[in-house]
Protein backbone atom coordinates (compact mmCIF):
# COMPACT_ATOMS: atom_id res chain seq x y z
CA UNK A 1 0.00 0.00 0.00
CA UNK A 2 2.99 2.15 0.97
CA UNK A 3 4.54 1.22 -2.48
CA UNK A 4 1.58 2.78 -3.92
CA UNK A 5 1.74 6.05 -2.79
CA UNK A 6 5.02 6.53 -3.49
CA UNK A 7 5.18 6.21 -7.17
CA UNK A 8 4.66 3.75 -9.62
CA UNK A 9 4.15 0.07 -8.20
CA UNK A 10 5.17 -1.66 -10.74
CA UNK A 11 8.68 0.03 -10.93
CA UNK A 12 11.36 -2.52 -12.78
CA UNK A 13 14.97 -2.39 -12.11
CA UNK A 14 16.01 -2.02 -15.92
CA UNK A 15 19.87 -2.79 -15.21
CA UNK A 16 21.18 -5.87 -16.03
CA UNK A 17 22.29 -7.30 -13.22
CA UNK A 18 23.25 -10.68 -13.65
CA UNK A 19 26.30 -9.72 -15.57
CA UNK A 20 27.76 -8.19 -12.21
CA UNK A 21 26.84 -11.35 -10.06
CA UNK A 22 28.54 -13.65 -12.93
CA UNK A 23 31.35 -16.06 -10.68
CA UNK A 24 34.45 -14.52 -11.42
CA UNK A 25 36.62 -15.71 -14.05
CA UNK A 26 39.22 -18.26 -14.04
CA UNK A 27 41.89 -15.72 -14.57
CA UNK A 28 41.47 -14.80 -11.70
CA UNK A 29 42.32 -18.17 -9.80
CA UNK A 30 45.49 -18.09 -11.70
CA UNK A 31 46.19 -14.10 -10.56
CA UNK A 32 45.44 -14.88 -7.21
CA UNK A 33 47.57 -18.55 -7.58
CA UNK A 34 50.99 -16.93 -8.75
CA UNK A 35 50.70 -13.86 -6.22
CA UNK A 36 50.79 -16.82 -3.82
CA UNK A 37 53.40 -18.51 -5.18
CA UNK A 38 56.04 -15.07 -5.12
CA UNK A 39 55.25 -14.36 -1.56
CA UNK A 40 54.71 -17.52 0.37
CA UNK A 41 56.43 -20.50 -2.13
CA UNK A 42 57.09 -22.98 1.11
CA UNK A 43 54.06 -22.97 1.95
CA UNK A 44 52.07 -23.76 -1.30
CA UNK A 45 54.63 -25.30 -3.53
CA UNK A 46 54.66 -28.41 -1.55
CA UNK A 47 50.81 -28.50 -1.57
CA UNK A 48 50.03 -28.87 -5.44
CA UNK A 49 52.03 -31.62 -6.39
CA UNK A 50 51.33 -33.84 -2.91
CA UNK A 51 47.82 -32.55 -2.64
CA UNK A 52 46.67 -34.92 -5.07
CA UNK A 53 49.09 -37.73 -4.22
CA UNK A 54 47.32 -37.53 -0.63
CA UNK A 55 43.97 -37.04 -2.52
CA UNK A 56 44.35 -40.26 -3.77
CA UNK A 57 45.48 -42.31 -0.03
CA UNK A 58 42.16 -40.34 0.93
CA UNK A 59 40.29 -41.99 -1.54
CA UNK A 60 38.08 -45.04 -0.23
CA UNK A 61 39.02 -47.90 -2.82
CA UNK A 62 35.42 -49.29 -2.28
CA UNK A 63 33.08 -46.27 -2.83
CA UNK A 64 35.66 -43.86 -4.45
CA UNK A 65 34.46 -41.11 -2.09
CA UNK A 66 36.94 -39.25 0.04
CA UNK A 67 37.11 -40.42 3.22
CA UNK A 68 36.58 -39.15 7.13
CA UNK A 69 37.20 -40.07 10.25
CA UNK A 70 37.08 -42.88 11.52
CA UNK A 71 39.09 -44.03 8.29
CA UNK A 72 39.60 -47.57 9.10
CA UNK A 73 42.85 -49.92 7.98
CA UNK A 74 43.57 -54.00 7.53
CA UNK A 75 46.33 -55.09 9.32
CA UNK A 76 48.72 -54.72 6.14
CA UNK A 77 47.96 -50.81 5.98
CA UNK A 78 45.39 -51.07 3.54
CA UNK A 79 42.29 -48.56 4.47
CA UNK A 80 38.77 -47.83 3.76
CA UNK A 81 35.80 -45.70 4.57
CA UNK A 82 33.29 -46.25 7.92
CA UNK A 83 30.20 -46.13 5.52
CA UNK A 84 32.00 -49.19 3.57
CA UNK A 85 33.56 -51.13 6.43
CA UNK A 86 30.43 -52.56 7.36
CA UNK A 87 29.65 -53.70 3.71
CA UNK A 88 32.65 -55.51 3.05
CA UNK A 89 31.77 -58.41 5.62
CA UNK A 90 34.88 -57.84 7.80
CA UNK A 91 37.65 -58.83 5.08
CA UNK A 92 40.08 -55.97 2.98
CA UNK A 93 38.72 -55.25 -0.31
CA UNK A 94 42.47 -55.07 -1.18
CA UNK A 95 44.31 -58.14 0.04
CA UNK A 96 40.75 -60.02 1.58
CA UNK A 97 42.92 -60.46 4.99
CA UNK A 98 40.45 -59.95 8.29
CA UNK A 99 39.52 -56.06 8.76
CA UNK A 100 39.43 -55.92 12.95
CA UNK A 101 38.82 -52.81 14.09
CA UNK A 102 42.42 -50.99 13.23
CA UNK A 103 42.44 -47.22 13.07
CA UNK A 104 44.26 -44.75 10.59
CA UNK A 105 45.02 -42.22 13.30
CA UNK A 106 47.69 -41.37 10.91
CA UNK A 107 45.80 -40.47 7.65
CA UNK A 108 42.94 -38.52 9.51
CA UNK A 109 46.28 -36.57 10.70
CA UNK A 110 47.13 -35.80 7.25
CA UNK A 111 44.05 -35.16 5.93
CA UNK A 112 42.92 -32.70 8.80
CA UNK A 113 46.23 -30.58 7.55
CA UNK A 114 45.20 -30.85 4.15
CA UNK A 115 43.07 -27.26 2.65
CA UNK A 116 41.56 -28.08 -1.08
CA UNK A 117 39.69 -25.92 -3.15
CA UNK A 118 35.71 -26.10 -2.71
CA UNK A 119 34.42 -28.43 -5.13
CA UNK A 120 32.02 -25.84 -6.92
CA UNK A 121 35.16 -24.41 -8.29
CA UNK A 122 34.32 -24.74 -11.70
CA UNK A 123 30.76 -22.55 -10.90
CA UNK A 124 33.08 -19.45 -9.56
CA UNK A 125 33.71 -20.46 -5.61
CA UNK A 126 37.62 -19.41 -5.17
CA UNK A 127 37.06 -20.87 -1.23
CA UNK A 128 40.01 -23.24 -0.23
CA UNK A 129 38.77 -25.03 2.99
CA UNK A 130 41.18 -27.44 5.39
CA UNK A 131 39.77 -31.32 4.82
CA UNK A 132 37.44 -31.68 7.38
CA UNK A 133 35.48 -28.39 6.97
CA UNK A 134 35.19 -28.81 3.13
CA UNK A 135 32.15 -30.91 2.88
CA UNK A 136 30.02 -28.56 5.04
CA UNK A 137 31.23 -25.70 3.31
CA UNK A 138 30.15 -27.33 0.05
CA UNK A 139 26.51 -28.00 1.64
CA UNK A 140 25.85 -24.38 1.92
CA UNK A 141 28.37 -22.86 -1.06
CA UNK A 142 26.89 -19.92 -2.66
CA UNK A 143 27.99 -21.03 -6.41
CA UNK A 144 27.02 -24.84 -5.34
CA UNK A 145 24.53 -25.30 -8.89
CA UNK A 146 20.20 -25.21 -8.73
CA UNK A 147 18.32 -27.86 -9.09
CA UNK A 148 15.99 -27.32 -12.46
CA UNK A 149 12.83 -25.92 -11.05
CA UNK A 150 10.45 -27.19 -13.64
CA UNK A 151 7.69 -29.33 -12.04
CA UNK A 152 6.12 -32.34 -13.93
CA UNK A 153 9.05 -34.52 -14.91
CA UNK A 154 12.44 -35.29 -13.14
CA UNK A 155 14.47 -33.20 -14.96
CA UNK A 156 17.97 -33.75 -13.79
CA UNK A 157 19.94 -30.84 -15.03
CA UNK A 158 21.71 -28.50 -12.65
CA UNK A 159 23.51 -24.92 -13.22
CA UNK A 160 23.63 -21.51 -12.51
CA UNK A 161 20.71 -19.29 -12.42
CA UNK A 162 21.37 -17.81 -16.23
CA UNK A 163 21.84 -21.43 -17.65
CA UNK A 164 19.17 -22.41 -16.06
CA UNK A 165 16.86 -19.86 -17.47
CA UNK A 166 18.02 -20.57 -20.61
CA UNK A 167 17.38 -24.23 -20.50
CA UNK A 168 13.60 -23.83 -19.07
CA UNK A 169 13.14 -21.53 -22.36
CA UNK A 170 14.72 -23.62 -24.85
CA UNK A 171 14.63 -27.73 -23.14
CA UNK A 172 11.24 -27.11 -21.49
CA UNK A 173 9.52 -24.39 -23.79
CA UNK A 174 8.53 -22.42 -20.74
CA UNK A 175 6.59 -19.06 -20.89
CA UNK A 176 8.85 -15.86 -20.37
CA UNK A 177 7.28 -12.89 -19.72
CA UNK A 178 8.94 -9.34 -18.89
CA UNK A 179 7.71 -7.36 -15.88
CA UNK A 180 6.72 -7.67 -12.22
CA UNK A 181 2.43 -7.90 -12.43
CA UNK A 182 0.94 -10.64 -14.54
CA UNK A 183 -2.63 -11.75 -15.64
CA UNK A 184 -2.97 -15.31 -16.79
CA UNK A 185 -5.75 -17.35 -17.63
CA UNK A 186 -5.22 -21.18 -16.54
CA UNK A 187 -7.78 -23.13 -18.86
CA UNK A 188 -8.42 -26.75 -18.28
CA UNK A 189 -10.98 -28.81 -20.07
CA UNK A 190 -12.16 -31.82 -17.34
CA UNK A 191 -11.43 -30.10 -13.78
CA UNK A 192 -12.32 -33.58 -12.55
CA UNK A 193 -8.92 -35.23 -13.57
CA UNK A 194 -6.57 -34.12 -10.91
CA UNK A 195 -4.12 -37.07 -11.03
CA UNK A 196 -3.10 -35.92 -14.16
CA UNK A 197 -2.32 -32.53 -12.52
CA UNK A 198 -2.29 -29.64 -14.29
CA UNK A 199 0.70 -28.24 -13.82
CA UNK A 200 2.10 -24.61 -15.25
CA UNK A 201 5.31 -22.79 -15.05
CA UNK A 202 5.82 -19.25 -16.37
CA UNK A 203 8.70 -17.65 -15.52
CA UNK A 204 9.11 -13.58 -14.82
CA UNK A 205 11.97 -11.38 -15.41
CA UNK A 206 11.77 -7.80 -13.31
CA UNK A 207 14.42 -6.46 -10.86
CA UNK A 208 16.81 -8.14 -12.62
CA UNK A 209 15.95 -11.37 -11.30
CA UNK A 210 14.25 -14.31 -12.62
CA UNK A 211 10.90 -15.92 -10.18
CA UNK A 212 8.95 -18.83 -11.20
CA UNK A 213 5.18 -18.88 -10.93
CA UNK A 214 3.70 -22.39 -10.56
CA UNK A 215 0.07 -23.17 -10.97
CA UNK A 216 -1.24 -26.81 -9.97
CA UNK A 217 -3.61 -28.83 -9.28
CA UNK A 218 -3.20 -31.71 -6.56
CA UNK A 219 -4.97 -33.67 -4.12
CA UNK A 220 -5.27 -32.90 -0.41
CA UNK A 221 -6.39 -35.77 1.29
CA UNK A 222 -9.61 -36.71 -0.86
CA UNK A 223 -10.01 -33.12 -1.98
CA UNK A 224 -8.93 -31.76 -5.40
CA UNK A 225 -6.91 -28.45 -4.90
CA UNK A 226 -5.63 -25.75 -6.68
CA UNK A 227 -2.47 -23.88 -5.64
CA UNK A 228 -0.62 -20.69 -7.21
CA UNK A 229 2.82 -19.91 -6.02
CA UNK A 230 6.17 -18.09 -6.78
CA UNK A 231 9.94 -19.47 -6.50
CA UNK A 232 12.42 -16.98 -6.66
CA UNK A 233 15.46 -18.19 -8.61
CA UNK A 234 18.68 -17.52 -6.28
CA UNK A 235 19.53 -18.16 -2.55
CA UNK A 236 16.82 -17.56 0.40
CA UNK A 237 18.50 -15.01 1.88
CA UNK A 238 17.49 -12.53 -1.40
CA UNK A 239 14.08 -14.00 -2.08
CA UNK A 240 13.29 -12.40 1.43
CA UNK A 241 14.13 -9.50 -0.32
CA UNK A 242 10.78 -9.47 -2.53
CA UNK A 243 7.00 -9.95 -1.83
CA UNK A 244 4.30 -10.88 -3.95
CA UNK A 245 0.51 -10.69 -4.52
CA UNK A 246 -2.02 -13.11 -6.11
CA UNK A 247 -5.41 -12.53 -6.77
CA UNK A 248 -8.43 -14.96 -8.59
CA UNK A 249 -12.26 -13.88 -8.07
CA UNK A 250 -15.24 -13.59 -9.85
CA UNK A 251 -19.03 -12.08 -9.36
CA UNK A 252 -18.07 -10.13 -6.82
CA UNK A 253 -16.07 -12.62 -4.45
CA UNK A 254 -11.88 -12.95 -4.60
CA UNK A 255 -9.30 -14.48 -2.74
CA UNK A 256 -5.95 -12.49 -2.69
CA UNK A 257 -2.97 -14.25 -1.48
CA UNK A 258 0.63 -12.36 -0.56
CA UNK A 259 3.48 -13.93 0.46
CA UNK A 260 7.12 -14.11 -0.07
CA UNK A 261 8.79 -16.04 -2.91
CA UNK A 262 10.59 -19.68 -1.51
CA UNK A 263 13.62 -19.86 -3.55
CA UNK A 264 14.47 -22.77 -5.86
CA UNK A 265 16.64 -24.44 -3.68
CA UNK A 266 13.51 -25.38 -1.89
CA UNK A 267 12.00 -27.97 -4.20
CA UNK A 268 8.77 -27.28 -5.90
CA UNK A 269 7.07 -30.06 -3.80
CA UNK A 270 8.30 -29.14 -0.46
CA UNK A 271 6.81 -25.42 -1.63
CA UNK A 272 3.32 -27.15 -2.22
CA UNK A 273 3.29 -29.26 0.64
CA UNK A 274 3.67 -26.71 2.80
CA UNK A 275 0.87 -25.01 0.78
CA UNK A 276 3.14 -21.70 0.97
CA UNK A 277 0.63 -19.86 -1.85
CA UNK A 278 -2.85 -19.46 -3.04
CA UNK A 279 -4.91 -22.49 -2.60
CA UNK A 280 -8.34 -22.49 -4.07
CA UNK A 281 -10.95 -25.51 -3.24
CA UNK A 282 -12.27 -26.98 -6.23
CA UNK A 283 -15.48 -25.80 -5.51
CA UNK A 284 -14.26 -22.26 -5.40
CA UNK A 285 -12.49 -22.63 -8.51
CA UNK A 286 -15.55 -24.33 -10.25
CA UNK A 287 -17.41 -20.83 -9.29
CA UNK A 288 -14.37 -18.54 -10.29
CA UNK A 289 -14.55 -20.18 -13.61
CA UNK A 290 -18.65 -19.63 -13.90
CA UNK A 291 -20.23 -21.29 -16.60
CA UNK A 292 -21.20 -25.11 -16.62
CA UNK A 293 -18.39 -27.37 -14.08
CA UNK A 294 -17.26 -29.04 -17.40
CA UNK A 295 -14.33 -26.48 -17.96
CA UNK A 296 -11.56 -24.79 -15.45
CA UNK A 297 -11.16 -21.09 -16.25
CA UNK A 298 -9.05 -19.52 -13.63
CA UNK A 299 -7.97 -15.82 -14.01
CA UNK A 300 -5.06 -14.89 -11.64
CA UNK A 301 -2.97 -11.73 -11.41
CA UNK A 302 -0.37 -10.56 -9.38
CA UNK A 303 2.32 -8.64 -8.46
CA UNK A 304 5.96 -8.96 -7.53
CA UNK A 305 7.92 -5.76 -5.41
CA UNK A 306 11.13 -5.70 -4.06
CA UNK A 307 10.80 -4.87 0.00
CA UNK A 308 12.76 -1.64 0.98
ZN1 LIG B 1 33.87 -46.18 1.05
ZN1 LIG C 1 44.36 -55.29 3.26
ZN1 LIG D 1 32.40 -23.10 -2.40
ZN1 LIG E 1 14.89 -29.00 -16.63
Amino acid sequence: MLSMASGNPYFDDLQSIPEVIDPPQSEDLLDVGELVNETAQSSLKPNVPVSSNVRELLECPVCLNAMYPPIHQCSNGHTLCFGCKPRVHNRCPTCRHELGNIRCLALEKVAASLELPCKYQNFGCVGIYPYYSKLKHESQCAFRPYSCPYAGSDCSVIGDIPFLVSHLKDDHKVDMHNGSTFNHRYVKSNPQEVENATWMLTVFSCFGQYFCLHFEAFQLGMAPVYIAFLRFMGDDNEAKNYSYSLEVGRNGRKMIWQGVPRSIRDSHRKVRDSFDGLIIQRNMALFFSGGDRKELKLRITGRIWKEV
